[in-house]
């Protein structure tokens, strides 16, 4: 059986420095092709791995001030919680930018805006306390 016609870089390896994907157009894997159809540039698609998770992660945060509610732009889910990397958004935040959360304490969003990642309006407190503090501003409503 003939082999189907592969293009002329059958067999070589992408030009960009470590990037074991074969070669397709330009000398370059399909990535690095889009990435430089898109960006101009074929490593700014690599940028994008080498950005810290934290830098990722503030890159997705609607601009504001410090006393603002900090905007989720990412990923939510139906309840308005951001999601980000198997974690909520705002626990992510407030463990980058403050401590690490203890196992048994929730994050209480003390605004009351899900989707808000500004640690300073985050409390962590038991998950009962929590719950409680919700029911009372449900019950405030
Ligand atoms: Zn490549
Ligand atoms: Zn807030």
């Amino acid at each position: 059986m003939p082999r189907p016609k592969g293009s002329v870089y059958d067999g070589v390896a992408c030009s960009i420095d470590g990037c074991p994907r074969p070669a397709r157009k330009r000398g370059w894997c399909l990535r690095h092709y889009k990435a430089w159809e898109r960006n101009g540039d074929p490593v700014a698609i690599n940028d994008f791995f080498l950005r810290t998770p934290s830098q990722r992660f503030w890159g997705m945060v609607a601009p504001a001030d410090a006393n603002e509610c900090w905007l989720w732009m990412g990923t939510k889910t139906v309840a308005g919680y951001g999601m980000f990397r198997r974690t909520t958004a705002h626990r992510f935040a407030y463990e980058d930018m403050i401590a690490p959360i203890p196992e048994n304490l929730t994050l209480d969003h003390l605004c009351r805006t899900r989707g808000c990642v500004n640690p300073y309006h985050l409390d962590p407190c038991p998950r009962e306390e929590n719950a409680r503090r919700a029911r009372a501003a449900a019950a405030a409503v």
